[in-house]
Formats: C-alpha cells, structure tokens, sequence
C-alpha cells in the first residue's frame, strides 16, 4: 500500500484530496498519515471527511479512520461506478472541493453520471462556484468530456446551505492541452454580492473597484441575495480572454472593511495583469491533476506557489507520467507533462 505523508510541504488538505483521487483513478490503496498537519486544527475535518466519504462512495472502497479529527486514513478503491450522487457537506465547508475530489475519475466512468452537492459555495480557501464554471471547468471540458455545473442556491460561511448540481458527459479518455497564451481580451468583469446584509457594502466595493481600476459602471454589478441561510459577502473580479478566464475573489468578514475587501480582489487582479503568464497561482495548483492524469499538456504559469509544489509531490508518488517545470523568459513557470 502506497503511504502519503500529509504533512509534507504545505501540509494542507489539498494532499489527501489529491491522493484521493489519485488512489480511484489508478485503483491503488493507500494510507495516508499526519493529515493536515500543518494547518492549526489537523486532521480529519467535515469537508475532507465528506470528500473521502463521496470518492469511497463512487468506488465502493474500503476506509479506516474516517472520522472527523482523524490523523490516518487508508483507502482501497474498486473500479469507479458512474450515476446519480448526493453529498452533502453538512456545515458550511465547501463543495466545490467535494466535487474537485471525485470528478476527475467519473470523467471517464463510461456512463453520466449526475451530482448534488450541498454546503459552502463561496469559501475562503477554496475555489468559489464562479471561479470552478469560468476558470477551471473549460479546460477540463476542453480534455473530452462535458461537464455541466449549475448554482441553484450559493452558500457563505459560516451558515452553508448552498446546492450545486453537476452534469458529467464521461468521454473515452482525456486529451491533454496546451495553454500557453492568454489571447486577446474578451470581456471584464466585477460582482460584488451581498447574502442578507446591506446593499451599501456591495455599493462602496463596486466604487472602489471602478476607481482603482477606472473601470466604466457597466462593468460593474451588485447582487443582492436573500436565499442563503445567513449573511454573506463575496467580491470577484473576472478578466476574460480568448484562451482563459480568470476570478480573483475576496471576502467580506465582520471585522473587515468593504473597502478593504474589495482592494484585497483589486490587487489580485492587478498582479494577475503585470504578468503574461494565462494561469494564475489557483488555475496552477488545479491544472496539476487532471493534466497529470491525461499524461500530457503543457501551461505557462504565473509562478508556482508552496501548494502547488506540494501538490506535485503528491501526483509524482502515484504517476509514472515525467512533469517539468522550469522558469520562463517572462518571469513566470512553464509547465511540461509528458
Ligand atoms: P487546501 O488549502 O490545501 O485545502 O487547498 C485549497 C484549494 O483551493 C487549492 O486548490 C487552491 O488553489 C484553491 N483555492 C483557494 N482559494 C482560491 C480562490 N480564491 N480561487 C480559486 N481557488 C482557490
């Protein structure tokens, strides 16, 4: 049995989601210990538990320790069996990080198959929906496979409640790509959504975005929700082009100003455009995976963070297939698979 040291590098729970993963597409068991041991409460938490529980559930495996808390797992996998999935994360942890861990093997399960998540959809430390549908689903649809995800309810911390519906078109295998220019830009774009709290918040995070990125108002839009179970507020900015489409997100705490909220996504953007690179440091860290898996494709990044380095770590231990990854010209880091 493979053993995975959690702790490795970043330490974060990035390295169980992606063993995982990695365990139901290859069908190797696997261990892993010391999980999140780097992060101030380690272990087992009500999102990874549920992550391991949902692929456990799309293979049949055999686990141990899968308890909240939890610092050791072991996890057998079977052969992936595509249908219809329902998991719900029962807190307001997120879903779209469920949904990152079981993914990958139902892309090629030979059958639809259709999941309901429920939970966060818009969490700090997370990809938020917006970031999963412009960002990263293109690319994945861009391997073969259709995949389809719908926010039908969004859910904030710390009150979650949010439902996320996605539809897997399998294909035979996945195809690599190469992502090495951004294109031409196509669109921009700033969201400023306020869950049960004040429109003025939305409205002082709209002004200071137009402002520090002079930005007309019809670039800007203010969402008022009341759906949600509890407050919430979230600002992205997306900058769309030809080959990729970006999100920086930041958001809105009782102890944070909506001025402050808003510069924190400014200024993510603005890094993003003193770059040339398309993949930014979030689209880098969730490329890793499923290109490692079709065993080829190559990216530009804009720099690889701590996470990602872990992360690569992780693919290298279960994958024969060769990753590169050197500096380029620019400043930023292409990345070779295959
Ligand atoms: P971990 O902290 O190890 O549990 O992993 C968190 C995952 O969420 C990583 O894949 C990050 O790239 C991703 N992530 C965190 N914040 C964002 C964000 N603002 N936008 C997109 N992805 C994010």
């Amino acid at each position: 049995m493979l053993t995975i040291d959690g702790s490795f590098g970043e330490g974060g729970g990035q390295i169980l989601r992606s063993a995982i993963t990695l365990a139901v597409v290859t069908g190797r068991p696997c261990q892993i210990d010391k999980i999140r041991a780097r992060r101030p409460k380690s272990g087992l938490m009500r999102q990874h538990l549920t992550a391991v529980q949902a692929a456990a559930r799309i293979c049949d495996a055999q686990l141990n320790g899968a308890a909240i808390g939890s610092a050791r797992l072991t996890f057998e996998p079977q052969a992936v069996r595509a249908g219809e999935y329902e998991f719900s994360v029962g807190t307001a942890g997120s879903t779209t990080l469920v949904l990152q861990t079981v993914l990958l093997p139902l892309l090629t399960a030979g059958e639809p198959s259709r999941i309901v998540l429920q939970g966060g959809t818009h969490n700090p430390f997370a990809p938020p929906f917006d970031f999963l549908e412009k960002t990263w689903l293109p690319f994945i649809n861009r391997m073969g496979p259709t995949v389809r995800a719908r926010l039908e309810r969004p859910g904030f911390y710390p009150a979650g409640g949010g439902r996320l519906v996605v539809e897997i078109e399998p294909a035979d295998r996945l195809h690599g790509f190469e992502l090495l220019e951004r294109g031409a830009p196509t669109q921009r774009n700033a969201r400023a959504v306020v869950a049960n709290l004040p429109r003025h918040i939305a409205e002082r995070e709209t002004a200071l975005i137009r402002q520090r990125l002079d930005w007309p108002a019809e670039s800007v839009q203010i969402e008022e929700l009341s759906d949600p179970p509890g407050p919430g507020n979230v600002v992205m900015i997306s900058l769309g082009y030809e080959h990729v489409t970006e999100v920086f997100t930041a958001f809105g705490e009782r102890t944070r100003s909506a001025e402050a909220v808003a510069d924190d996504a400014v200024r993510q953007c603005r890094a993003y455009l003193t770059h040339s690179a398309p993949a930014g440091e979030h689209l880098t860290d969730q490329l890793l995976l499923p290109l490692a898996v079709a065993g080829a494709g190559a990216f530009r990044s804009t720099g690889l963070s701590p996470h990602a380095e872990t992360n690569l770590h992780v693919i290298r231990q279960f994958l024969d297939v060769p990753i590169t990854t050197a500096p380029d010209a620019t400043g930023g880091v292409r990345v070779q698979i295959g």
